[in-house]
């Protein structure tokens, strides 16, 4: 009777350590949980706080961010103040001390990546909401995809070392299906090279550039400002002088602007998703380019 009784607190015991021992990991954005869970496997949990159909420096914060703030093992944030409007407080009213800025606890993954638009000048409200240590929206390049997991391998194995030839041969895995599926992203825009495109706000210049389009000019006159009369009328000439057919639209946006842009332009309105979680079926981070790259190639087929 006693030993099984002793072999139940055992099991119970092995139990609890082994779901201890998991790493709780929690995501500023989706785009980043995905790529945590690439790496991660079954040796982690992982939760986003924003959601991909929301825009980013924007997220009204509820009490459930709190919860999961407070379990948290690890914090992982895009940086560049993408999230400086509503992460910092819940950070401090979390009261977890593993994932306060500065703590082994907090990853900003922004140090691991090619960060473009870092301005040169001293930042002035009267440029708008331009992000001042550079462009946030780094992860739609899958070269910084790749460099964050390999962010998250390197932190992983720092927090629990016994785990860390999992997480490598986990990190490889990936890194291979993400080279193969460049090959494919690659061949699919190589016949619209060098194709301008106007965007709504400066989410695109990595992808951008990664693929080969030119961003020519905003729907947003500029960054965070809602569309002006007169920027429009600059746009809608711009696009006529330029034949520039698409306007790319992040989904959170008003699409009246871009709507009559495009009627007095012959040109296109196209959602784009800037996040894994932008609708139902983009569940991951090859979903999101896969989703993205053949809206525009077909796009940028029927567009004359
Ligand atoms: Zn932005």
């Amino acid at each position: 009777m006693k030993s099984v009784q002793s072999l139940l607190l055992l099991a119970s015991l092995a139990g609890s350590a082994w779901c201890a021992d998991k790493i709780n990991v929690v995501t500023a954005t989706q785009d980043l949980a995905s790529l945590a869970a690439e790496v991660g496997g079954d040796h982690i949990t992982v939760e986003a706080i924003a959601k991909g159909y929301q825009d980013p420096h924007f997220v009204e914060p509820k009490p459930s961010f709190l919860l999961k703030l407070k379990r948290a093992d690890l914090l992982a944030v895009v940086g560049l103040q993408l999230e400086i409007g509503w992460l910092p407080p819940l950070i401090t009213q979390s009261g977890n001390a593993k994932i306060q800025v500065g703590n082994a606890g907090y990853l900003d993954m922004s140090a691991f990546c090619q960060i473009l638009e870092i301005p040169t000048t001293q930042v002035t409200r009267a440029m708008g909401d331009v992000h001042p240590l550079g462009n946030p929206h780094y992860w739609l390049d899958p070269e910084n995809g790749r460099r964050i997991a390999k962010g998250f391998r390197d932190k992983f194995s720092e927090m629990r070392p016994s785990d860390a030839a999992y997480f490598a041969a986990r990190y490889a895995d990936f890194d291979k299906r993400l080279t193969d599926a460049e090959k494919r992203w690659d061949s699919q825009m190589a016949p619209y090279h060098g194709r301008k495109v106007v965007t709504y706000h400066r989410s695109w210049p990595n992808f951008c550039e990664r693929f080969g389009m030119v961003v020519v000019d905003y729907v947003e006159p500029k960054p965070g400002i809602p569309p002006t009369p007169s920027h429009t009328l600059e746009v809608i000439n711009t696009m006529k002088r330029e034949n520039i057919k698409l306007i790319l639209v992040e989904p959170y946006f008003d699409l009246r602007t871009p709507n009559s842009i495009a009627q007095q332009t012959g040109g296109t309105v196209v959602v784009l998703l800037p996040s894994v979680g932008g609708v139902k079926e983009v569940t991951d981070y090859f979903k999101l380019f896969d989703y993205d790259i053949n809206l525009l190639t077909s796009a940028f087929a029927k567009a004359k």
